[in-house]
Formats: C-alpha cells, structure tokens, sequence
C-alpha cells in the first residue's frame, strides 16, 4: 500500500487524513495516509526517514512549509514563487519533487462559489506565507487590481513589488482603502485570535464576495462583522482545504477526485451540517 502522510507541528487535528482516505475511497486508489509531527528542529531528518523507508509523498504544514522548500531536490514554478512548499512528490527517478497547491485550492474554492475574478478589483488582507502563496494564481485570473493591506506595510509593498510582472497588483495602508471592491480576501490571522483586520465598514456593500481563509465549526469573526455590515456572500476556508488537497492528490497519483461530497463529508464530520 501506497504511504502518504501530513508534518506539522501541531497536526493533530488535521482533517488531511480524512480528506486523503475519502479521495482513496472515491478513485479506488490503493493508499494510507496518516499524521507526522515532529519537534520543530526534527523535520528534516523525519523527511529523510519517511521517504527512506518507502513514503511517496506527504503534505507539509504550519511550521515546516519553509523548511521544506529548501530541502527538497527541486521546486515546481508556483512553489518558487510562494516561497513554500506544502506538497512533496517522490518521483519515479527518486527526485523529491515541492509543489505548493495553496493557490489553485483557494481560486479553485470561489470558482465553486460562483466568484467571478477575471475583470473584478481585489483585495486581499494580510502578507504572510499564505497571501504570498495566493498571489500568482489569482493575478493568473487576470483581475482589474489586486490590491494588498497589511498591519505591517513594509511586508505588503514587498510583496507587490516581488509580483509586479504578474499583474496589476499593489500594496496600500488599511486607512487609505478605496472601494468599492468585488471580492475581500481574508489571509491574516486575526481570526485565530478573535480578532479583526482594521478595515472601515465602508468597504462592505451587499454585492461584496467575503472570504476568510480560516475555518471551524462557526462563523469566523471576520465573516460575522461581514455579515453585520450586510455582505450577502460569505465563504470561510473549508472549501480551499479540500481544494488544495484535491490538487495534491492530482499531483501525487495524477487522478482528479470529486470535491463536493467530500467537503459535504468533511462538514458533517465538523457538526456543521
Ligand atoms: P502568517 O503568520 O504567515 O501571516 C499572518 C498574517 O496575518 C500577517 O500578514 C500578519 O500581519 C497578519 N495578522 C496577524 N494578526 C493580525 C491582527 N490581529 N490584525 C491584523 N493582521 C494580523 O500566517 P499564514 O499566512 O500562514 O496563515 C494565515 C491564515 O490563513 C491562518 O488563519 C491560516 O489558518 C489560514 N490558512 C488557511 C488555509 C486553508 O486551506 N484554508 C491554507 C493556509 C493558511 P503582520 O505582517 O503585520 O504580522
């Protein structure tokens, strides 16, 4: 049987298995998928150890994304562009092969939503690992702007500037935004503190698409603000989860699995449906 698995540090809660046993399931693909977390300075040798003992890929999560972009033989084009790699591939040739599927997963989850991103006007908060793995395939999607806000501003201009070639995107000070926007991106972590990106209730209106990049059983504090200020369409980050998963699977086994019941799986086994 095929070996997959997920390193992180906390991993314990991942729904990775969950998601990977139901794609096996689904395309008769023969494998097992389980959970590694090593200490924070016993990745690399726990790679080395799982890929040395017949593993065939793994995902990779908070905290090890970095490190394993630089310990793997070679990058895929958008995970040298997201400076991090959150899927490993061991090759027939024994290459060890980093991709990263953040990206394709999220635009992936608001075209099943019905978003519509070529032609529409962004903005995408936050500029930490996953707003940087984001930012290649939405400007791929070609929207009229992409505009970046962040708490630390010098981090979203050095953003805009690395992705300048790829398309219209910029960075701007959360007190200087200018709506209206289409479509509001969550990428911070302010939800996992309670907490809420200072952004003025003036840039919500009814037609607005919001999404938050984190998940749980209830609303995120971001989407509920959303709500509050009246956005109709809210979207939290469960979809991307099994999106990204889905591309790694593809990647892994070069079979697409259906989405749709799963997340409907995933949810029920969260309590939320
Ligand atoms: P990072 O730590 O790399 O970046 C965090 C970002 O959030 C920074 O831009 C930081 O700003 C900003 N931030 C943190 N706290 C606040 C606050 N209180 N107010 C405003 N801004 C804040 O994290 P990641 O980019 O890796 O992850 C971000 C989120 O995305 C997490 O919630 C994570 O769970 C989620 N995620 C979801 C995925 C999915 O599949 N659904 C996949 C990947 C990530 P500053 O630069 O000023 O510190």
């Amino acid at each position: 049987m095929d070996r997959y698995l997920v390193f992180g540090h906390p991993v314990r809660h991942s729904k990775s298995p969950f998601i990977h046993t139901l794609f096996a399931r689904q395309t008769q693909q023969a494998l097992e998928y389980g959970l590694a977390e090593p200490a924070a300075d016993g990745f690399a040798e726990a790679l080395q150890t799982f890929f040395a003992e017949g593993g065939k890929g793994c995902n990779v999560t908070v905290p090890f994304k970095e490190q394993a972009f630089a310990l793997v033989d070679r990058l895929s084009p958008r995970a040298k562009r997201a400076g991090a790699v959150n899927t490993i591939k061991l090759t027939d040739d024994g290459v060890l092969l980093g991709d990263n599927t953040d990206g394709a997963g999220l635009v992936a989850d608001l075209k099943a939503h019905g978003v519509t991103l070529t032609g529409g006007r962004i903005l995408l908060l936050g500029a930490g690992g996953a707003a940087r793995g984001c930012l290649a395939p939405l400007l791929a999607e070609r929207p009229s702007e992409l505009v970046i806000a962040n708490r630390t501003q010098a981090k979203a201009g050095q953003l805009a500037s690395e992705f300048q070639d790829l398309g219209p995107v910029r960075a701007q000070g959360y007190e200087a935004l200018q709506g209206p926007f289409d479509l509001i991106i969550n990428s911070t972590s302010a939800s996992l503190q309670g907490d809420l990106p200072p952004l003025a209730p003036t840039l919500i209106h009814v037609d607005i698409a919001i999404y938050d990049m984190m998940y749980g059983a209830a609303d995120t504090p971001f989407i509920l603000w959303a709500k509050q200020q009246g956005a109709r369409q809210t979207m939290d980050g469960l979809g991307m989860l099994v999106e990204q998963a889905a591309e790694a699977f593809t990647v892994w086994r070069g079979i697409r699995p259906g989405t749709k019941q799963v997340l409907r799986e995933l949810k029920r086994n969260l309590g939320i449906l």
